[in-house]
C-alpha cells in the first residue's frame, strides 16, 4: 500500500498538527507551560512508514530537566492546596479536552509513530477515559481510622510522594503517557515525564492538554530527550521522589540501581514473553483469532504480546495450518490507511533485531511456517515493515522461546497435558501476561491460578482497563500502574496518633490496654 502523502507534505501536516496544540517554532521539551529547546545533540524523528526523517529537535540537557523539576515542585504545591473535588473537576476537563481533539491526536500519533489509525482512534478516547476514571478517585482517596488498643485516635493519610519521574518507551507513547500521568496527578503529585526520544510528540501534546484542562502550569512537564542523557538526569535529580519506568528489563534494572543510590523507589513495567495456551477442548475458531490479536496487533510491539503459543499436540497441526493461512491474510501497510491492521516496526534498529532473532530461531532448529522478512508487496517501500511470522517446533531452550522479540513473531510449541502446559508457560524469567483457551471452566481457573503472570486472560487476549491493576511478576517488573493499586503506589501512607485520654498515662512506648 502506498503512502497517502509525499514526505514534505506529511512533515508539514505533522508540524501543523503538533503546533495546533503547542505554539512555538521548534519541537522541544514542554516545561512550565512552554516549549523549550534543549542544549544537547540533534535528534532525528523518522517516519516508520517510509524511513524518512520528518523533524529534528535538540536533546534536553540537564538544565531543561532541572527547570522541569523546579516547575513541577512549585506547581505541585499549588495543586495540593486545591480541594480534592476541584482536582477531580480539572481531571474531567482534561479528559474533555482530549475527547474534543481525539481525531487530531490520533492522526498525530499515527503519522509520527507509525501506528495504525484504526487502532489509535479508539486509543485517544481510552486516554480520556483514564483521566475520567482517576477524576472520580480524587475525592475518594482517603485514609482510615485504625482501632488501636490505646487511648489514641490513630488515622492514616495517603499523601502524594511529591515529584514523579516517568520514563516511557516508543511502542504506545500516547496510551502509556495517559496511563502514567492520570494516576500520578490524581494522587496529588507533580510529573516530569520523558517519552522515548523516537516518539515524543503525542506525550508533549498530553502535557499541553493537562494545562489547557486547568492543571497548574508546570504540573505536567514533558522532556524530549534520550535515556542516557535526560532520562538519567531525571532519575538522579534530588527532587525525584518516585521513578516510574516502562521499557526494557535491561534499562529498568540500571534505572532501579541508579534510583536506589538516592533511596528512591521505582515502579518497573518491563518486557514479557507471555505464554498463550490452547487446549484441545477450546473453541478453536476463537482461539485462532485470539492468537492473532495476541501477537500481531501493534505489529507485536506490545509488552503483553502472546509470543509463545503453546498448543495441545492433538490439535497442533490443524491449528498451525489455519493460523498460517490467517496470518498471511492480515493487511500490512501504511498505518494511515483504514484497512491496515499491521503497520511498520517503529525503527530500523528494532526491525534488524527482529530479523536476526527469526534467523537465530531457524538456526537453532525452529521451522519458519510463514513470514520472516519484509512482505513482498512492500519491498519497494522504505518503511520498516515485517510480515506476520510464525515459527513452529520451538523448543523451550531456544533463544526465540526465552527472549523478548518485540515484533510480530510467535513461536509455537506443543504440550501433552495440563501440567506440562503450565510448566512450559512458567519456564521463563518474565511474568507479565498469559492466557488459556479451553472449554473446561475448572481447568481455566486452575491454569489461571498456576501461571506466574501479572495479567491472565481466559478465552481472550489483550483486554486491559485503567480500572484494573496492571504490572509484572518476575523479570517483568514490580509495582502496579493502573486501578486503585496505582493510586497506592503514587502515595505514601502517614500514620497520625492523637492522644484522647483526659489524663494520659505517662509511659515510655507502648501503653497497655486499661
Ligand atoms: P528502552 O528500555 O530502550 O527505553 C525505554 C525508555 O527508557 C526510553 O524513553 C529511553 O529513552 C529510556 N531509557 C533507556 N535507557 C535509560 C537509562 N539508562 N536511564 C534513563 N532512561 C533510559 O525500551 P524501548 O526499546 O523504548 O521499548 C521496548 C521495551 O519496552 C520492551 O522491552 C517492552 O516490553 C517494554 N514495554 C513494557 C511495557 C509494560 O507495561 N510492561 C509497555 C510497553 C513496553
Amino acid at each position: 500500500m502506498m503512502n497517502d502523502m509525499t514526505m514534505p507534505a506529511k512533515a508539514e501536516r505533522i508540524r501543523a498538527l503538533f503546533h495546533g496544540f503547542l505554539s512555538g517554532s521548534e519541537i522541544g521539551s514542554y516545561v512550565d507551560g512552554a516549549l523549550v529547546s534543549g542544549s544537547g545533540d540533534e535528534q532525528k524523528l523518522t517516519d516508520p512508514a517510509t524511513g524518512e526523517i520528518f523533524a529534528t529537535f535538540k536533546d534536553a540537557g540537564t538544565d531543561v530537566v532541572d527547570a522541569a523539576m523546579q516547575a513541577a515542585a512549585r506547581a505541585q504545591r499549588e495543586w495540593i492546596t486545591m480541594t480534592a473535588s476541584a482536582r477531580g473537576r480539572v481531571m474531567n476537563e482534561i479528559a474533555r479536552k482530549i475527547r474534543e481533539r481525539a481525531g487530531e491526536i490520533a492522526e498525530l500519533e499515527s503519522r509520527s509513530a507509525g501506528r495504525p489509525i484504526r487502532d489509535i482512534r479508539g486509543e485517544a478516547v481510552r486516554v480520556a477515559e483514564m483521566f475520567e476514571y482517576y477524576a472520580g478517585w480524587c475525592d475518594k482517596l482517603h485514609g482510615e481510622v485504625i482501632p488501636v488498643p490505646t487511648s489514641h485516635l490513630n488515622y492514616t493519610r495517603n499523601e502524594p510522594v511529591g515529584i514523579v519521574a516517568q520514563i516511557t518507551p516508543w511502542n504506545a507513547p500516547l496510551f502509556t503517557g495517559g496511563w502514567q500521568i492520570a494516576p500520578a496527578i490524581c494522587a496529588g503529585n507533580g510529573v516530569v515525564i520523558k517519552p522515548s526520544e523516537l516518539t515524543p510528540l503525542s506525550t508533549l501534546v498530553l502535557g499541553a492538554l493537562c494545562e489547557a484542562g486547568g492543571a497548574p502550569r508546570g504540573l505536567v512537564n514533558v522532556i524530549a530527550g534520550k535515556g542516557v542523557t535526560a532520562g538519567q538526569a531525571m532519575v538522579a535529580h534530588p527532587k525525584t521522589a518516585l521513578v516510574v519506568f516502562v521499557g526494557s528489563a535491561l534499562a529498568g534494572s540500571a534505572i532501579a540501581a541508579a534510583a536506589a543510590k538516592n533511596v528512591v523507589p521505582c515502579i518497573l513495567e518491563l518486557g514479557g514473553k507471555s505464554g498463550n495456551i490452547v487446549f484441545a477442548d477450546a473453541d478453536i475458531d476463537r482461539a485462532i483469532v485470539g492468537a492473532q490479536s495476541a501477537i500481531f496487533s501493534g505489529a507485536g510491539q506490545s509488552c503483553v504480546a502472546g509470543s509463545r503459543l503453546l498448543v495441545h499436540r492433538s490439535v497442533h497441526q490443524q491449528f498451525v495450518d489455519r493460523y498460517v493461512q490467517a496470518a498471511e491474510r492480515i493487511p500490512v501497510g501504511d498505518p494511515f490507511a483504514d484497512t491496515t491492521q499491521i503497520g511498520p516496526i517503529n525503527n530500523a534498529r528494532q526491525w534488524a533485531k527482529i530479523e536476526e532473532m527469526v534467523r537465530q530461531g531457524v538456526a537453532e532448529g525452529a521451522s519458519l511456517a510463514t513470514g520472516g522478512a519484509k512482505p513482498a508487496a512492500l519491498q519497494s517501500s522504505g518503511g520498516f515493515y515485517f510480515a506476520p511470522t510464525i515459527l513452529d517446533n520451538v523448543k523451550p531452550d531456544m533463544t526465540i522461546a526465552r527472549e523478548e522479540v518485540f515484533g510480530p513473531v510467535v513461536g509455537v510449541s506443543v504440550f501433552d497435558d495440563e501440567e506440562e502446559a503450565i510448566a512450559l508457560a512458567n519456564d521463563n524469567p518474565y511474568g507479565l501476561a498469559g492466557a488459556v483457551w479451553t472449554g473446561d471452566v475448572g481447568r481455566a481457573h486452575r491454569v489461571a491460578s498456576k501461571v506466574r503472570a501479572g495479567t491472565f486472560w481466559i478465552n481472550g487476549y489483550k483486554t486491559i482497563s485503567v480500572m484494573s491493576p496492571f504490572g509484572g511478576f518476575g523479570r517483568s517488573g514490580y509495582g502496579r500502574s493502573s486501578g486503585r493499586d496505582a493510586l497506592m503506589a503514587y502515595t505514601q501512607t502517614k500514620s497520625v496518633w492523637v492522644e484522647t485520654a483526659e489524663n494520659p498515662a505517662v509511659v515510655f512506648g507502648y501503653s497497655p490496654e486499661a
